[in-house]
């Protein structure tokens, strides 16, 4: 099969296209024949690779896929051939104590496709049974898999974490990105009042399409202190702050005392210096969280087989052409998810 695959980490002309051997079914497993995957930041960081990361060479990419049952395992029930399905990218053991209590985002022996084990840029994935969902018959392959990993993400760090409630302001940092773009869309079903910083009028255009109560073009004004004067001066609930190095100095001043900031992750980088009294003296709490438990995958995915979230796509490239793709992503130009049609 053809796979989009790195022999080391490094700048993106490691990335290849490749034929490797189709994966073979266990027991409990399924064999999906990819339709479509969508790329996230950590398809760029698997390729630059970081400290004390391990992977089995070659390595295959991505994170995010949908396609049609190819082989069933044994003992899988539940599931067969052209059964149209969308994976849930975290795998979990299914008996260590944080996947007994649920929390199986946690667990001890987690791993995600495409960054520890062979993930979904390919024509053939393997994953156990339990990481896949059946497609409704009018949604596409391609707005499944643009769906999965940012809705589930930012559906665990908004409801399950930050415990967000109707009424309550949400700030989020950045107009573009898939996980914004989910946030979005999330904060405003839960019933908030949704305050959107972007880097071009382009960006916070779409974040207005989104239904985005408050648009803030940080080109043009200090952002903090924009929302300070769009709030009575009180700041908000909850600010969503997935850029990290640049931003949560800002972030740190726009949130209420009392308030907290959540995170999944850091698009600006993961080192910052922060100034410690604003923790303490605004009683502030900062949620770090990371992708989602299954449970709150089949929820956040029911909520967008309805339409009542729906994934933004910037543009489908051909498996062949992933490169462009993981460049255009890489450039930050995009308006939501990049596809590969497969
Ligand atoms: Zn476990």
């Amino acid at each position: 099969m053809q796979a989009v695959l790195i022999h080391k980490h490094g700048a993106l002309d490691q990335v290849r296209i490749e034929a490797v051997d189709r994966p073979k079914v266990q027991p409990g497993q399924v064999r999906v024949k990819l339709q479509s995957a969508a790329l996230n930041h950590l398809d760029l960081w698997v390729v630059a690779g970081w400290p004390g990361i391990h992977l089995a060479y070659p390595h295959i990419l991505g994170a995010d896929g949908a396609g049609l049952v190819d082989e069933v395992g044994p003992g899988v029930d539940g599931f067969e051939a052209r059964d149209r399905v969308v994976i849930n990218a975290n795998l979990s053991c299914g008996t260590c104590t944080y996947c007994v209590a649920g929390q199986d985002n946690l667990c001890r022996h987690w791993n995600l496709l495409g960054e520890t084990v062979p993930g979904t840029f390919a024509e053939y994935v393997v994953v156990p049974a339990a990481n896949l969902l059946p497609i409704p018959p009018d949604i596409s392959f391609d707005y499944s898999a643009a769906a999965g990993l940012v809705f589930h993400t930012a559906w665990h760090s908004l409801i399950t974490r930050g415990q967000l409630r109707p009424g309550e302001s949400v700030l989020i940092v950045g107009a573009s990105g898939g996980v914004n773009t989910a946030s979005l869309q999330i904060a405003k079903l839960a019933g908030a009042r949704t305050l959107v910083v972007g880097s071009s009028a382009g960006k916070l255009a779409l974040a207005e399409s989104l239904g985005a109560d408050v648009l803030i073009d940080r080109s043009q004004e200090d952002w903090s202190k924009a929302v300070y004067l769009a709030t009575e001066r009180r700041g908000v609930d909850v600010v969503v702050d997935n850029v990290g190095s640049g931003s949560m100095s800002s972030s740190l001043r726009a949130v209420r005392k009392g308030g907290r900031i959540l995170t999944v992750g850091n698009t600006g980088g993961p080192i910052y210096d922060m100034d410690h009294r604003y923790l303490f003296a605004k009683h502030i709490s900062i949620l770090g969280s990371t992708m989602g438990t299954r449970a709150d995958f089949a929820h956040v995915m029911g909520l967008v087989f309805s339409g009542q979230l729906q994934p933004v796509i910037d543009r489908s490239y051909p498996l062949a052409e992933a490169r462009q793709a993981l460049a255009r992503l890489e450039a930050g130009d995009q308006m939501g998810k990049i596809t590969l049609a497969i």
